[in-house]
């Protein structure tokens, strides 16, 4: 028996002219990791993107979990294949369906032609696979309205296929349809989700992070790359720009009033970023930050920070609790990783009397007392970049 996939994808039916560029953008992602679970071959009709294994080497539950990694598909299901014979569509539904029927005490049939010429109409076929299903697992009761699982008939160009529903897929734009973004991330819980959800939108992604070498380790930066890997098994490559601020922080410790120390520290990491983003063609910078979680990010704190950058931020956390931070981190698989006890450069020399109500001026009056354009410089001077990608050699 063949079985296939049939992804679904939401938004992009919406729109319109640009459809064809998201849906080629959709296709040339799929093309791409699927390769991991063998050959398929990728084919876009009416709204549905058909995965079909060429071979009999090529892993269908690996192709289903790969799909559903790849933002703009909503939905997959996983179907046989069969002639368009309604005896043969029959005879398929009894062996096919009851081990996916198994879990449930009802159902509905429900069918869909696009084939108009086929002999049946979609209530036809349906009464037809319904009465099929109930001779083989005589214990299930159909219902209408809200069915424990809808068994799918449809009627296709070429052939029939059959599913038992579908899964979620990771919603969302495809990868590279709204510009390019860089995330400041940390090796926390929210940086990572941060730059999943911005992703989502089909946000390219480009990382920064800072370290603050030897104060931070080695471990420390391989934890944010494992991170990037992670967040890169959805999105594709990221690629992360390492900038030391080991002299820059130094520079503080010695001599920054403390109430400031993490307010400095943050502007500098803004303005390097926003360097960051111009180089790298980023149009907007994206941060973990949420109202309130830290002395850092109160509403007045994250003024005095956006004020130096003139590009948009996005905060997509920025509204959300902690524990909802942490069931997407759970969900995406970064949560784990994120929770590894090495410190970041944010917690090294953290003062214990951070400002929380910081007033512009006096902010401005304590950065005038170093050369932060010196100390940036050599900070932007010493970066480097490291590729995560989940998918590399693809
Ligand atoms: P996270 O917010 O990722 O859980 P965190 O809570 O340790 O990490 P915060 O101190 O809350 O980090 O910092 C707020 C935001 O500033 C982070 O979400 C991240 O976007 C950015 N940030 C903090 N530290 C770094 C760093 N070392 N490199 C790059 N960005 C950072
Ligand atoms: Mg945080």
């Amino acid at each position: 028996m063949k079985e296939i996939l049939l992804c679904k994808y939401g938004e992009l039916t919406l729109k319109g002219l640009n459809r064809g560029y998201f849906e080629k953008l959709l296709r040339r992602e799929m093309e791409k990791r699927l390769k991991l679970a063998g050959h398929f071959s990728v084919s876009a009709m009416q709204s549905t993107i058909y995965v079909v294994p060429q071979d009999e080497v090529a892993d269908i539950d690996e192709a289903l979990r790969l799909c559903r990694k790849i933002f703009g598909i909503t939905a997959v299901a996983r179907a046989a294949e069969t002639e368009k014979d309604i005896e043969a569509i029959k005879a398929l539904a009894k062996v096919y369906l009851p081990p996916f029927l198994k879990p449930y005490s009802t159902f509905k049939a429900d069918a869909r032609r696009s084939d108009k010429r086929f002999p049946l109409t979609s209530p036809q076929i349906s009464a037809q696979v319904g009465g099929a299903v109930l001779e083989s697992m005589p214990r299930l009761k159909v219902e209408m309205t809200h069915p424990d699982v809808t068994v799918m008939t449809e009627i296709r160009e070429e052939k029939a296929y059959l599913h038992a529903g579908s899964f979620p897929g990771a919603g969302g734009m495809p990868s590279g349809s709204n510009g390019k973004g860089l995330l400041l991330l940390s090796g926390g819980i929210d940086s990572p989700v941060a730059g999943f959800m911005m992703a989502k939108r089909g946000v390219t992604i480009e990382a920064v992070h800072f370290e603050s070498y030897p104060y931070t380790s080695d471990q420390a930066r391989e934890k944010v790359i494992e991170l990037a890997r992670l967040v890169s098994e959805y999105c594709g490559r990221i690629r992360v720009h390492v900038i030391s601020l080991t002299h820059l922080q130094e520079t503080l410790r010695d001599t920054c009033n403390e109430e400031y120390f993490t307010l400095l520290l943050r502007r500098s990491m803004m303005r390097l970023a926003e360097r960051v983003a111009e180089a790298t063609y980023c149009q907007a910078l994206i941060t973990g930050e949420a109202v309130g979680q830290v002395a850092s990010q109160t509403m007045q704190a994250l003024g005095v920070t956006d004020s130096v950058v003139s590009r948009p931020v996005f905060r997509p956390c920025i509204g959300m609790d902690k524990e909802e931070i942490i069931t997407i981190a759970r969900r995406i698989g970064t949560f784990e990783t994120s929770i590894l006890p090495y410190e970041d450069c944010c917690t090294v020399f953290t003062p214990r009397h951070p400002k929380t109500r910081p007033d512009l001026e006096k902010v401005l009056a304590e950065e005038k007392k170093y050369d932060f354009a010196a100390l940036e410089d050599e900070a932007f001077a010493s970066r480097y970049a490291v590729d995560a990608d989940a998918y590399e050699g693809l």
